[in-house]
């Protein structure tokens, strides 16, 4: 449905016929590690994010995933070894 409250004109899941249903009855706004990324919206009552109502919720354990600025760092050379693979490589090449 189409917000009313802050996201005024966007469509929302969270929007109902008898208003926000999100907690509280609206999104709130963007915390400081969002800083830099694409998908703040500034809005007149503020910063909010296009994708989540509450984005301190995504930072709690780590980097939000869906953030534009943060690079994921993967860590090259330290793949995950099955043991049981492992050996069984290890055997064949004998
Ligand atoms: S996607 Fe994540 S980092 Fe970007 S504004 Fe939303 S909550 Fe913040």
């Amino acid at each position: 449905m189409i917000c009313t409250t802050v996201k005024n004109g966007m469509d929302c899941t969270f929007m109902t016929k008898s208003g926000c249903g999100y907690t509280g009855g609206s999104c709130l706004p963007v915390v400081e590690r969002c800083a830099g990324c694409q998908r703040t919206l500034d809005l007149a009552a503020g910063k909010y994010c296009t994708s989540y109502p509450n984005p301190s919720s995504k930072w709690k354990t780590g980097n939000c995933n869906f953030a534009t600025h943060v690079k994921m760092e993967t860590q090259a050379g330290q793949q995950k070894v099955n043991p049981l693979k492992a050996s069984k490589r290890a055997s064949k090449k004998k």
